[in-house]
């Protein structure tokens, strides 16, 4: 099974590749996560990576594309992967097409996870993150009720910052949905539900 989750930064998409990770198994390709990682680790992509990232602007594709190449060639990857929050944008997709092309596979699904944009600036600005696992919670969760972690505010989840990751995501990201429809693998799940309601759609769309 290899998917491609899309919508909006908020929708939804780590908390529903959360479940379907624990559930089948397969790797979760989380961008996002793997550059806050290089940022926590102050490595050269951290750097490179972490002024696109503080004004919610897209990180240069080609060093997305490097981290991405190297997490589909990992061995947990083999049996099915979920990309969450790859790609991003046109140029993106087609080189994840040719990509899994020369690997000899393919995808079964792009699930987009649909939440209005005033659903999304108010999850967002309450949005809080775990920084030892990563689970993400809201406001209401003192420490994380997965791990006991501390919970944080993600630099990215702040006003100024959000109004500008939503506009990215209008103008670059979007788009590929119609990639996704005319490649006839497009899914759509209404996101503004209580997660159990949202992933029991999930996985009848994935027919799983
Ligand atoms: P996310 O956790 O998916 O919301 O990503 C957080 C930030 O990481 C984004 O606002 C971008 O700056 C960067 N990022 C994540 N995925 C990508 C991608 N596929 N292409 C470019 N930048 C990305």
């Amino acid at each position: 099974m290899n998917i491609v989750l899309l919508g909006a930064p908020g929708a939804g998409k780590g908390t529903q590749a959360q479940k379907l990770v624990e559930e089948y198994g397969i790797a979760h390709i989380s961008t996002g996560d793997l550059l806050r990682a290089a940022v926590a680790a102050d490595s050269k992509l951290g750097r490179q990576a972490k002024s696109f990232m503080d004004e919610g602007k897209l990180v240069p594709d080609k060093l997305v594309i490097d981290l991405v190449k190297e997490r589909l060639d990992a061995d947990d990857a083999q049996k099915g992967f979920i990309l969450d929050g790859f790609p991003r944008n046109t140029a993106q997709a087609v080189t994840l097409d040719s990509e899994l092309a020369e690997l000899d596979r393919e995808l079964d699904a792009a699930l987009l996870v649909d939440v209005k944009p005033e659903v999304i600036i108010a999850r967002l600005s309450s949005r809080r993150t775990c920084r030892s696992c990563g689970y993400t919670g809201t406001t209401a969760d003192a420490v994380c009720p997965q791990c006991g972690g501390e919970m944080y505010q993600r630099d990215d989840d702040c006003a100024a910052t959000i109004k500008n990751r939503l506009d990215v995501y209008e103008s670059q990201t979007a788009p590929l949905v119609e990639y996704y429809r005319g490649h006839g693998i497009l899914k759509e799940v209404d996101g503004d539900r209580p997660v159990d309601a949202v992933y029991a759609d999930v996985k009848a769309l994935l027919s799983l």
